[in-house]
């Protein structure tokens, strides 16, 4: 069995342990280094720290502090890496820790995060999912299981002192162009809860003053939360730092396309096995500029769906010109008003459009005015039959009919 080179702890805060930071940095020490070739185990806490329980009140969704995520696990140094390589991250394998078999699924209140769908659901909710091997459900939404498609929802490589900057500098005017908007723009650099790992004193404060916030996905990789890197991927990062610095965290257990409830996927804490390689002058060979990666040879297999349209013309029957996000959202807002059919509440769809292996694909961008957003929703998660015929919606749980089921979210 591989090294685990990071530990957690579960019952300690993460700003004690200084293996975990929650900020980029080019100057956040290696907590520990490897070699091009090695695999080895990080440990990592969910991406609140261990601010959401495992209760039915979502008091703690609503009062999160979110100004503390996402806790990371790293940086880890490899040898020899230099700006303008690729390291090269296979995911061998990822698993919520034996004494912590749950994962957390909310949305947040519009007040404190908001979300894809902030505007219809605007105050906070929660749901649990319980994991039985590979398979998970929940208490809180009756109805439907799934396979796990486990992955990172963040991993990424230390920015340059040029690259963070950057960063900086175009959040901050596109957050200045209506610096009161709730929820906001961007999120700008915050020293008064930032954990910079194992910088200390004066240099840790200044860092902290400038390091870049950890809700975006940028150039570096970092918070993508793509479904599709899962266990079993190999990821090309770019490297602007001497050793790279590969920071992990935000482990799901799993998510559909967009992670539109925000709060977010399927959240957990658990490990991460890697393997790390390095082709050198990679950027400059293969062009690459954003990660690349190739996915997993395993996952879960869902291969019937019910496909929602929807185009871009937003609620109030306004037309937008070729608008991908006011597509998406009519699509999953068809979605989530036919859910409730069967007895779903609306938050209750909401939370299955968001944890599920669901498809978001981008059908058309070239037929003005409209785009065409499409979400799939696999048929085979429900223990009822979910697509329409001519009795109308009804659920048969084990051969019992129950209509409706009894929405408690
Ligand atoms: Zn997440």
């Amino acid at each position: 069995m591989a090294d685990t080179i990071i530990k957690v702890d579960l019952n300690k805060s993460p700003y004690e342990n200084d293996m975990i930071h929650n900020r980029w940095h080019p100057d956040i020490p290696m907590v520990a280094m490897v070699k091009p070739g090695d695999d080895f185990i990080v440990e990592s806490v969910d991406w609140t720290g261990g601010q959401i329980k495992n209760n039915d009140s979502a008091d703690d969704v609503r009062d999160v502090d979110l100004s503390k995520v996402h806790f990371l696990s790293g940086p880890v140094g490899v040898e020899g890496a230099e700006p303008g390589d690729l390291l090269v991250v296979e995911i061998l394998d990822i698993g919520a820790f034996e004494e912590s078999q749950w994962g957390f699924n909310g949305f947040f209140s519009k007040q404190n995060g908001g979300g894809f769908l902030t505007e219809h659901f605007p105050e906070a909710q929660k749901t649990i999912w319980d994991f039985n091997g590979m398979f998970t459900k929940s208490r809180h939404v009756p109805g439907v299981e799934f396979a796990g498609l486990i992955h990172p929802g963040l991993i990424g490589t230390l920015p340059s002192k040029a690259m963070l900057e950057e960063w900086n500098t175009r959040e901050k005017a596109l957050y200045d162009t209506d610096p009161d908007r709730v929820p906001a723009l961007a999120t700008l650099p915050y020293a008064d809860t930032a954990h910079m790992g194992r910088m200390k004193g004066e240099e840790a404060k200044a860092a902290a003053a400038e390091g870049a916030r950890t809700v975006p996905p940028r150039e570096h990789g970092g918070n993508c939360d793509i479904k599709d890197l899962s266990r079993g991927s190999t990821v090309y990062f770019p490297v602007y730092v001497d050793n790279a610095g590969l920071s992990v965290g935000d482990l799901h257990f799993s998510q559909g396309d967009g992670e539109i409830t925000f709060c977010g996927a399927i959240e957990m804490a658990g490990w991460i096995h890697m393997r790390v390689n390095l082709i050198k002058d990679g950027m400059q060979k293969y062009g690459i500029k954003n990660p690349i990666f190739k996915p997993s040879p395993m996952a879960p297999k869902y291969d019937d769906y019910l496909i929602f349209e929807g185009i871009s013309v937003d609620e109030g029957g306004k037309q937008h010109y070729l608008d991908v996000h006011i597509a998406y959202r009519q699509a999953c807002l068809n979605a989530i008003e036919y859910l409730t059919k069967f007895g779903y509440s609306r938050a209750q769809a909401y939370t299955i459009l968001g944890v599920a292996p669901v498809q978001g694909h981008i059908s058309g961008v070239v037929d003005i005015p409209n785009a065409c957003a499409t979400l799939w929703l696999p048929t085979d998660i429900f223990k009822f039959e979910v697509k329409p015929n001519a009795d109308g919606p009804k659920i048969e749980v084990d051969g019992s009919v129950q209509v409706p089921l009894s929405p408690d979210l």
